[in-house]
């Protein structure tokens, strides 16, 4: 069978393990939790997380006035992470969260700090300027869709019609060398094409 369901390589997935986990041995009704139900689930959750954030810090000694300060039990921290990691995903699940939402927030959320960090270090090539006329991309009426051939939907400068990148999904994908942050297609006029 063909389908992209990540189970049929036997694929193990976080989010997705931890919601049947949640069901199976601990009996947690996701469609029964709900207002205060949920608030409780969170804030328990939130809680033990916290707690196991600090039984994992107390496997690095971090005290200042320790003689051995930087020791470091990195199995046993790397043990307490994981229990740190239960109760995350124990709450991103109860709000709804699958796996596809979460690696699509982190990974966008990676590429904002990547480009910010490469923009105050001026290293990368990526810009938020049009490529072919070095207009400022972040700039409201700067881009548009326009419908390609393939229907695929394409972003292009307003000004010179270069192309900027192309829309799938709720993302786009930049071209090498362009990156706008924060833009998402739903913010951008569709340019109606005469060729249709
Ligand atoms: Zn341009």
């Amino acid at each position: 069978m063909m389908t992209s369901d990540v189970d049929n390589d036997g694929g193990w997935r976080w989010l997705k393990s931890t919601r049947q986990l949640q069901q199976s041995s601990f009996g947690v009704d996701y469609i029964m939790l709900t207002g205060d139900k949920l608030s409780e689930y969170l804030v328990h959750n939130g809680f033990a997380l916290v707690a196991e954030l600090i039984e994992a810090f107390q496997e690095v000694q971090w005290k200042n006035w320790a003689n051995n300060r930087g020791s470091l039990n990195r199995d046993a921290m790397a043990g307490e992470l994981i229990d740190t990691a239960h109760f995350l995903a124990n709450i991103a699940v109860a709000i709804g969260m699958d796996d596809e939402e979460w690696e699509r927030l982190y990974r966008e959320k990676q590429e904002r700090n990547r480009v910010r960090q490469s923009l105050k270090t001026g290293y990368d090539a990526k810009s938020t300027k049009c490529p072919g006329c070095r207009r400022e991309l972040d700039k409201p009426g700067a881009m548009v869709l326009v419908r390609s051939e393939r229907s695929r939907m394409m972003v292009r400068c307003s000004y010179c019609d270069q192309s900027l990148g192309m829309v799938g999904g709720s993302e786009i994908y930049w071209q090498a060398g362009v990156f706008v942050p924060g833009v998402t297609s739903a913010m951008l006029f569709i340019s109606e094409q005469a060729d249709g």
